[in-house]
């Protein structure tokens, strides 16, 4: 197995099932610890600012910083400051957002934005939609934090930021930008957070259609782990092969 100086690592199913800690996975954040190894925690999830998801991963019991984690809201911030210049948004979306975009030095607007940005949104209505299609009609660049359909929860999977950006595309006719997983914009933008490059870097994740399809589409290495949604039937099914595949993280030697 290769070293790697940097890891980006996926959250649910990798780090914690809903509720319940993974435990070598715990002894694996210590490891890379312990060796100085470079990582940040890298989720899709678009709703929580970073030092809310710190929060939530020290909890579980992993000594996570503000810093050491990665969002599709930061990432959609940095392609936005990237691409347009720190443009003015139309954002349909919740705190972690709204402040990646404002930290970005874009602003946000509900008068001809430049660009109209959607992600999980639980008080999307039929106003916000409207005024989302009439900018993207109008010329605003459309652009969407995440795919995923739907989301797990205790009350069972409840709609994600990608079917509220489906929504807006049918009705206008026109294709969002994705940023976050398995779309390579989210990588691209991680490892320039981290500071290492595509080639020192491994992806670890539980997911073949989100953080493997990344890490192929990114060009970086990929190391599935068998701890969350995928098992090992639907693995060896798979069209989306892994670099390296473990049943748990214990079996990864950094
Ligand atoms: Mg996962």
């Amino acid at each position: 197995m290769k070293k790697y100086k940097g890891y980006l690592i996926d959250l649910d199913g990798t780090l914690y099932r809903g509720n319940e800690i993974i435990p070598e996975a715990v002894e694996f954040i210590a490891s890379l610890d312990q060796m100085g190894l470079r990582y940040l925690f890298l989720t899709n999830n678009s709703s929580q600012t970073p030092a809310q998801v710190a929060k939530r991963l020290q909890k579980f019991g992993f000594p996570a910083r503000e810093d050491q984690v990665y969002t599709s809201a930061l990432a959609t911030a940095a392609y936005l400051k990237d691409t347009l210049g720190s443009p003015s948004v139309f954002v349909i979306g919740e705190e972690g957002l709204k402040k990646a975009i404002i930290e970005a030095n874009c602003l946000m607007t509900e008068q001809n934005p430049e660009a109209v940005v959607v992600g999980i949104d639980r008080e999307f209505s039929y106003e916000k939609m409207k005024k989302a299609c009439l900018f993207i009609r109008q010329g605003a660049q459309f652009i969407g934090t995440n795919p995923d359909k739907a989301l797990p929860t205790e009350e069972g999977l409840l709609p994600g930021a990608g079917s509220l950006i489906q929504a807006i595309a049918m009705a206008t006719g026109v294709n969002p930008k994705i940023i976050g997983k398995p779309e390579s914009i989210i990588i691209h933008y991680a490892l320039k957070a981290l500071g290492t490059t595509s080639g020192e870097t491994l992806i670890v994740g539980d997911n073949l259609e989100t953080d493997i399809l990344a890490g192929v589409k990114a060009k970086i290495d990929t190391l599935l782990v068998l701890s969350g949604v995928t098992t090992m039937d639907i693995a060896n099914q798979s069209e989306i092969k892994p670099k390296y595949q473990v049943v748990t993280l214990r079996e990864w030697k950094l």
